[in-house]
């Protein structure tokens, strides 16, 4: 059941095999769905997601290309610290259960400057 379908977003979808994936920036993750465009209710697991109260419109964008899947493999989801919840950095600073704020990303491996 929507609240608010009215004020559903549309998101690029891009298709794979039949099926349209679809980036959740709260999930931090792809939203699997069958090949047809049109509003979709949003399969998150994030508590408070506003797409769970709107759903969204799939807009079909193209075939889903390895370079996206790598793309999208780099934004993982992770977990607070304080909590264990699983949070989206894209989405929010904070965690959405307890507040804490996320701690920088560790830098990465190439980052080697004299
Ligand atoms: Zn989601
Ligand atoms: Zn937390």
């Amino acid at each position: 059941m929507y609240k608010d379908p009215n004020n559903a977003p549309t998101l690029p979808a891009y298709e794979t095999s039949g099926q349209y994936a679809v980036w959740c920036c709260y999930c931090c993750r792809l939203h699997w769905h069958g090949a047809i465009p049109g509003h979709r209710r949003a399969h998150c697991t994030v508590p408070g997601s506003p797409y769970t109260t709107t759903g969204y419109v799939l807009d079909r964008a193209g075939p889903l290309t390895p370079a996206l899947r790598k793309q999208y493999r780099d934004r993982r989801p992770e977990r607070c610290r304080a909590c264990g919840h699983q949070v989206s950095r894209l989405a929010s600073e904070r965690c959405m259960r307890c507040g804490k704020v996320l701690p920088a990303k560790r830098p990465g491996r190439v980052e080697v400057t004299a």
